[in-house]
């Protein structure tokens, strides 16, 4: 048995991810986790995208791979994209409910909420990520109250990769995260803040998730960068929601046992 419950950030052929959902279920169990998500890219990721055919199939999959292998349970997911400075993402209405699960992060290629925010929020964010240009304060701020009412008018179950290609000020979005019961992922292949602001936005008081965002099997529950973080900073791994116990989610429902 793994001291870790579950690995809640994963990709799969559905999206640009290398393996099958029988895949990382069947490595997940190797790793001794008694969950897993499959959390391909939301709609609204231009070339990766899920769409409402690729997700009914995947729910298809995800019960049959569930009735073969009770000793795991497998949550139907997404990594929503945020899509503008309101805060608006691409789940919406009932498209909820095709999820168990819904993690939600800042991509680079996505289609923008709409044409003003195509030229607000997008293409400033693309280009800046790009071209390396320095982010100006105003950016950061408008980053910042993005994630912000992303995290207030929709009930995400965890920001991923917080900062990545999308600079803000980590400890705000922490503290609004803690408010609303939505975790703040660290992610095993990016960490985009310092040791600084990690601890920065533990004082929040909000709950942290340790996630591989694995994009092949053998990167499930890869999370080097994060032991290494915590160890750095002293902050204790059984404080992670994923550690030892099944996470509390925000939206994701209980488990039945
Ligand atoms: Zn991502
Ligand atoms: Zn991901």
């Amino acid at each position: 048995m793994n001291s870790f419950y579950g690995d809640y950030h994963t990709h799969t052929v559905f999206s640009h991810g290398k393996g099958t959902i029988w895949e990382n279920v069947r490595r997940a169990k190797e790793m001794g986790l008694r969950e897993i998500a499959i959390t391909d890219h939301g709609l609204s990721h231009i070339a990766f995208g899920l769409d409402d055919d690729k997700v009914l199939r995947m729910r298809e999959t995800v019960e049959q791979v569930k009735a073969e292998n009770p000793e795991i349970n497998i949550l139907l997911g997404v990594e929503a994209n945020l899509l503008g400075r309101n805060g608006v993402i691409d789940v919406v209405n009932d498209e909820w409910d095709w999820f168990d699960i819904v993690l939600c992060g800042y991509h680079n290629f996505i289609w923008p909420e709409n044409t003003k925010e195509a030229f607000g929020f997008w293409f400033p964010a693309l280009f800046g990520n790009t071209l390396h240009i320095p982010v100006k304060e105003k950016r950061r701020i408008s980053n910042t109250d993005a994630y912000i009412k992303a995290i207030q008018n929709n009930p995400i179950d965890v920001i991923t990769h917080v900062g990545l290609g999308f600079p803000c000020y980590v400890k705000e979005v922490a503290a609004a995260a803690a408010e609303y019961g939505t975790f703040i992922e660290l992610n095993g292949k990016h960490l985009c803040f310092t040791d600084k602001e990690f601890e920065d936005m533990a004082s929040t008081g909000v709950t942290f998730i340790a996630n591989s965002d694995a994009h092949s099997e053998g990167r499930i529950l890869e999370i080097n960068a994060v032991r290494s973080l915590l160890q750095r900073t002293g902050y204790p791994i059984e404080r992670l929601a994923n550690y030892g116990k099944r996470p509390a989610f925000r939206y994701c429902k209980p488990r039945e046992e």
